[in-house]
């Protein structure tokens, strides 16, 4: 079986080939090839060590970040290819780091550290696919299994567990059943494991075509990062809106979304807050008063845990805030809050309310209909080049201060004032009417 091979890998390949090591293509790239993905990144494998792998590209630029680990990073017109050394790693005391690497002359010991059979394989052109665990049979049966004994690999590195997830999302495959049982029993060693490197693998998985799944079957897995989501399992909504438990009500919302990280996440943690504020009235239906307050909390513990950033962490507070705010539609309330948040937060936040909507009650998804009119009010005003900003409107500060008003609250106040007539079509934004209207304001 032949791979096609990026010029540049060729190339690397030829040098250390030409010097007389072993050099093969290895892991997701051999996975994503096979599967006729695209890969993102190719790293390399060889024989050669650190030392030698430096001699080799001694004419090329290098960079020695990874070295104690066996890695040197190519720079090759401005792309990043890693060379590793063969290695092995061993006696993992905290599982997430071997407290041991040491490096190898045996190809098949440095596949057999790998996570999953499918990321396990070796290529070259001279040597074809080298595949010692069984990967190609997983990939063509469509299979997610560990290199070796699951529970003792999950032990290592718990991280692998949530990788498991991960690549069953992405590629759509099944996770063999051993496997499957020890993600179930070992989730718990994922406490081990920092928020950043849950955070990157859970968002790969969260933005997959299909996640919910996963989430699904896996939901004591997400509860061990997301404990915050525990209440929410399986909790009843006796509701005429609501045909579904919260969680399955917010994997049923997920569906419905495009594959944007701040909607996903703002739809995954819109509801988190139901689990908390549950009441029942007097004739047995459910009520979750404040629900969206208490899932920004809890949705903020998740997000700092996790480590996103600051700028995530804001942009899907604020959709889970106004989740099930009823939006007038007009151009005056568009504009408002399109002044509150920008387009991009008003289109994800109309996204997210279309998810919640078709995750409720079946019966009700005509409530659908009520969207699209927002968009295109959306177009409208942002082609129109309408003013909903202060940074739009024709006056500002200096020109009311000429006008002989004073820098404080109340210069503010008439700015804004001024704006919301022009937003309401009262005023026209042009600059000699609104210094009129200041000075009558003025008095
Ligand atoms: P992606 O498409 O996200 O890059 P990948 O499989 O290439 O997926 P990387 O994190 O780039 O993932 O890792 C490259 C290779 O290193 C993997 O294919 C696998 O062989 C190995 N690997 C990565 N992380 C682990 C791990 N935690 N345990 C064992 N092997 C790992
Ligand atoms: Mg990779």
């Amino acid at each position: 079986m032949r791979i096609q091979l990026p010029k540049k890998i060729e190339y690397v390949i030829s040098l250390f080939q030409q010097a007389g090591f072993e050099v093969f293509a290895v892991g997701g790239c051999i996975r994503d090839s096979l599967l006729g993905r695209t890969p993102h990144d190719w790293d390399i494998t060889t024989n050669a060590t650190p030392e030698q792998i430096k001699e080799v590209l001694n004419n090329h630029k290098t960079i020695d970040t990874g070295i104690r680990y066996g890695t040197v990073t190519l720079v090759l017109d401005n792309e990043n290819i890693e060379i590793t050394t063969y290695r092995t790693e061993c006696g993992y005391d905290d599982n997430r780091h071997p407290q041991k690497i040491s490096f190898t002359p045996c190809l098949t010991e440095d596949l057999a550290r790998r996570d999953f059979t499918i990321n396990a394989m070796a290529y070259n052109h001279e040597q074809g696919i080298i595949d010692e665990f069984g990967g190609l049979a997983d990939l063509r049966n469509r299979i997610i299994r560990t290199v070796g004994n699951s529970r003792e690999r999950f032990h290592e590195d718990g991280l692998r567990i949530l990788r498991g997830l991960r690549f069953a999302a992405v590629l759509d495959f099944e996770i063999a059943a051993e496997t499957k049982e020890q993600i179930h029993q070992c989730r718990d060693l994922l406490q081990n494991i920092s928020g950043e490197r849950i955070y990157s693998e859970f968002t790969k998985l969260l933005l997959s075509a299909n996640p919910t799944k996963i989430l699904r079957e896996f939901a004591d897995v997400v509860c061990v990062f997301m404990p915050e989501m525990q209440p929410n399992i399986g909790l009843v909504q006796n509701h005429p809106y609501h045909a579904y438990s919260v969680y399955e009500h917010i994997l049923k919302a997920l569906e419905y979304t495009p594959q944007d990280k701040i909607i996903r996440y703002a739809v995954l943690f819109h509801d988190l807050g139901k689990g908390y504020t549950k009441t029942t009235d007097e004739k047995g239906v459910d009520h979750f008063r404040g629900h969206p307050a208490v899932s920004v909390r809890k949705a903020e513990i998740i997000m700092e845990r996790l480590k996103f950033s600051n700028e995530e962490m804001e942009q899907i507070s604020l959709l889970i805030k106004y989740h099930d705010v009823d939006i007038i539609c007009d151009e005056y309330h568009i504009k408002r809050w399109l002044k509150r948040g920008g387009a991009d937060f008003l289109r994800r936040l109309l996204e997210v309310q279309k998810a919640d909507i078709c995750g409720q009650n079946p019966q009700l998804l005509y409530r659908l209909e009520d969207i699209p009119p927002y968009f295109a009010l959306i177009d409208k005003i942002l082609a129109e080049a309408q003013c909903f900003q202060l940074s739009n409107l024709a006056i500002n500060g200096n020109d009311l201060q000429e006008l002989g008003f004073k820098p404080n609250k109340k210069l503010g106040k008439t700015l804004e004032q001024l704006l919301d007539a022009v937003m309401k079509g009262s005023l026209p934004n042009d600059k000699a009417i609104l210094l009129n209207e200041a000075k009558k304001l003025k008095k």
